[in-house]
């Protein structure tokens, strides 16, 4: 396997970071120590730029290489953790109560390190390589929040690139595809009123938990006979509350839940025939329902040529029968599709190997891929910018 022979040298290095990033996970925007410890290590690799605190917490390495001309690439990495209790016993287990890198962002971070420390000492390209640490993936955004700092003007970032592990794929290979690889995720609240009343006398009332259970129900209607069977979409009720007594039907109920799909034309009929049924269902039985409906990550769509460009860099590093070039699209969501929609780019997929799935309790990432990912990172760069 062609792995950049200096990569292969600095494996141990990357990974005993990867390690020190595990061992100290932080949540969300929180991410004080991984962001400085990241800003300290672009500086002392003699990164032309190094700027903190876009998107709150967010960190910048800017490296120009040594020829001229060229244009600007930008290559991110996320560095938030989840709020889950690690189960392993590693030697380097988290060592915060209720906190583990359970998606892999120890070792993304990790790897575009590598490749920065690469990039900088070696500068075997024209034009720039933007390395973009963020935080916040899970949940909080940070993607958009770089963005909305000003992130792709002020760099003058024109192409973007990201990458995730992938457990159950082993490590040495990739996976992309062009067009939608993973869903918009919307999220839906609805706070549903009906009469309380004594549970013995429920026509004296308006019970909001048989109210609750036909939405629940009617929701799935939506999938199964709105949207068109060859689009993909999945709503979910993920939380329902109602009541507190055996003997009292409740006046109030409270759902939750998320709404995901692969297409813009799907996204809006979701968004209409969500409320329609919703607010529909609770009038039927003389409930009102109030309906919150928040709009979340959108669709990560992979730019075509830079698609076949990435998986081109992908045979290189891997050799061409390990990259699939058809990955079937996920509804699982990812910010990094926020970039996706300011700028050309692509993300894959690269093997973690037999690990258990992300975020769970016993997940790690695995270091073997660390050469994988990090020469990923360098010759797409040298390639995109080879002037
Ligand atoms: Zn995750
Ligand atoms: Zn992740």
């Amino acid at each position: 396997m062609p792995i950049v022979n200096r990569v292969a040298d600095l494996h141990a290095e990357i990974t005993a970071w990867r390690r020190d990033i595990h061992a100290h996970p932080e949540l969300q925007y929180d991410v004080h120590r991984t962001a400085a410890s990241v800003a300290d290590k672009l500086k002392s690799f003699g990164c032309d730029e190094v700027v903190t605190g876009i998107g709150r917490t967010g960190v910048v390495g800017v490296i120009r290489g040594r020829k001229d001309g060229g244009k600007v690439v930008g290559l991110r990495a996320d560095m938030d953790a989840l709020p889950i209790e690690e189960a392993t016993n590693l030697a380097y287990k988290s060592t915060v109560p209720g906190k583990m890198h359970a998606c892999g962002h120890d070792g993304h971070t990790a790897m575009l390190l590598g490749a920065a420390k690469y990039l900088a000492d070696t500068r075997n390209f024209a034009g720039t390589a933007v390395m973009i640490f963020q935080p916040a993936e899970e949940g909080g955004a940070g993607a958009k929040a770089m963005l909305r700092d000003g992130l792709l003007d002020r760099f003058g970032i024109q192409e973007v690139f990201g990458m995730h592990n992938y457990p159950g794929m082993p490590v040495g290979e990739f996976a992309i595809r062009p067009g939608p690889m993973m869903a918009s995720t919307d999220s839906i609240l609805i706070n549903l009123e009906g009469k309380g009343t004594h549970a013995a006398f429920p026509h004296m009332g308006v019970d909001t938990v048989l109210v609750g259970a036909q939405i629940v129900n009617a929701l799935q209607s939506i999938v199964a006979r709105n949207v068109d069977p060859l689009d993909a979409a999945v709503i979910s009720i993920t939380v329902f509350q109602a009541g507190e007594a055996d003997n009292v039907i409740p006046q109030y109920a409270k759902l939750r839940g998320t709404v995901r799909c692969l297409s813009a034309k799907v996204r809006e009929q979701l968004r209409e025939r969500v409320r329609e049924v919703v607010e529909g269902t609770a009038r039927l039985h003389g409930a009102t329902a109030n309906l919150t409906y928040r709009s979340g990550y959108p669709i990560l769509v992979n730019d075509e040529g830079r698609t076949a460009f990435a998986a081109s860099i992908a045979d290189e590093i891997a050799g061409k029968d390990k990259v699939n070039r058809d990955a079937p699209p996920l509804m699982g969501a990812e910010d990094f599709a926020y970039m996706l929609e300011e700028r050309p780019g692509a993300f894959i997929y690269v093997g973690n190997g037999d690990s258990a799935m992300l975020h769970h309790p016993a997940y790690d990432f695995n270091d073997d891929a660390i050469p994988v990912g990090t020469s990923y990172w360098v010759r797409l760069a040298e390639t995109a910018l080879a002037g």
